[in-house]
């Protein structure tokens, strides 16, 4: 039996020939030429004057709070259903962070909720578009300016996105991307810091590189992390970022196939093709099951594996990680929506690499299954 990856990138481009360049010229480390070309190539590809690479996603997110200043007792209001990477970059600096459930069709942060969790502790708000939908941007940037707040906006799964006609990734005081292969555009591993705020990114590179002092190396008034990017990133970079428009496309293509050819199963909530402010792009192509399939998404994982298509579950709330519990957080804390999406939602195969063929067997798969969920015979 064909296995379908529940994701396989595309590397057809000038992705060989850039790398060869590296090669040939010796240039591999974070001091490399293409560094440089992909962090100003990507950040004005969102209308932003500075980019700052990094080794990842999670990264660019640590680098941002950091480079912030947020630190010891402040607060941050973030979505509880995403990655923990989200969470992570806030409670390694000491902050906490304050939670709000999500919205169960679009699967972003509800923003109604973020207003009455402001406290005179809460220093920024991370907005973090999810799946492939971006966050009604307008209601937190008022929210921001109303209360004084930083905007961290987490664009990993938004490259070539926009919010009413403007590009997801140049709403926040400072913005990331992830490169990772499940991404639209990848670097292996990779990440960026964007801002429009010169200061803000020359802080960002410090932290990027070990806080390492201006005037004498190897002497640090401050402690962080060895977040660097290298050369041979860049360059694949460079060449994914030629073809984002051409991925979008393609994307958005794959989005409107498998809503075709699914809408007609019934037990299944589809990704909504637009809302008022965007198109979707489908970062992966997310199903979640109705209230009366019994079944949750852990299971349909391992149906679906046994015929041969790979999944994976949506995210975790980050109130309910045993390791923040562990710690005393979230105490009693309760989110409906996210606790939903986290045991009903999954995604199938969504790779750029994904060919017609593969798509029509995801779809026969998951019809075959949801019948037998359906009929009780599981
Ligand atoms: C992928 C992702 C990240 C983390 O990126 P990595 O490169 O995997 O560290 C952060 N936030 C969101 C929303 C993501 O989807």
């Amino acid at each position: 039996m064909e296995l379908i990856s529940v994701n396989e990138p595309l590397l057809n481009g000038n992705e060989k020939k850039y790398l060869c360049e590296c090669i040939d010229t010796g240039w591999i480390s974070s001091e490399g030429p293409f560094v440089k070309e992909f962090e100003q190539k990507m950040s004005a590809s969102v209308g932003r004057k500075c980019g700052i690479a990094v080794s990842n996603g999670t990264a660019a997110l640590e680098v941002a709070v950091q480079a912030l200043g947020i630190g010891e007792g402040d607060e941050v209001i973030m979505p509880t259903f995403t990655i923990i990477s989200c969470a992570m970059a806030v409670t390694k600096v000491g902050a906490v962070p304050v939670l709000v459930d999500s919205d169960l069709y679009t699967w972003n942060m509800n923003v109604n909720e973020i207003e009455a969790k402001i406290t005179s502790r809460t220093k920024a708000i991370m907005m973090v578009h999810l799946y492939g939908l971006p966050v009604e941007a307008d209601e937190i940037l008022s929210l921001a300016k109303k209360y004084n707040l930083k905007v961290i906006e987490d664009a990993a799964e938004m490259h070539g996105q926009t919010y009413k006609g403007k590009p997801c990734g140049s709403f926040g005081d400072i913005s990331t991307f992830s490169f990772y292969p499940n991404k639209h555009i990848t670097t292996g591993e990779g990440g960026m810091v964007v801002t429009d705020d010169e200061e803000l990114a020359e802080r960002c590179r410090l932290v990027r590189n070990l806080c390492f002092r201006k005037d004498v190396r190897y002497v640090h008034d401050e402690i962080s992390d060895n977040y660097r990017f290298t050369n041979l990133q860049a360059a694949v970079g460079l060449a994914q970022l030629e073809r984002l428009e051409e991925f979008v496309k393609r994307k958005r293509e794959m989005g409107r196939y498998y809503t075709e050819r699914l809408k007609n199963i019934e037990g299944l909530m589809l990704p909504i093709t637009n809302t008022d402010y965007a198109e979707n792009i489908y970062w992966v192509y997310g199903l979640v099951l109705k209230d009366d399939i019994t079944v949750d998404n852990r299971k349909m994982q391992k149906l679906l594996a046994a015929e041969g298509i790979g999944t994976r579950t949506f995210f975790w709330c980050m109130h309910e990680q045993p390791v923040y519990r562990k710690a005393g957080l979230f105490q009693n804390e309760s989110y409906g929506n996210a606790e939903y999406l986290a045991r009903k939602g999954f995604y199938v195969p969504s790779g750029l690499a994904l060919t017609m063929e593969q798509m029509e067997n995801v779809v026969l798969a998951v019809g075959r299954v949801m019948e037998k969920v359906k009929s009780g015979q599981i």
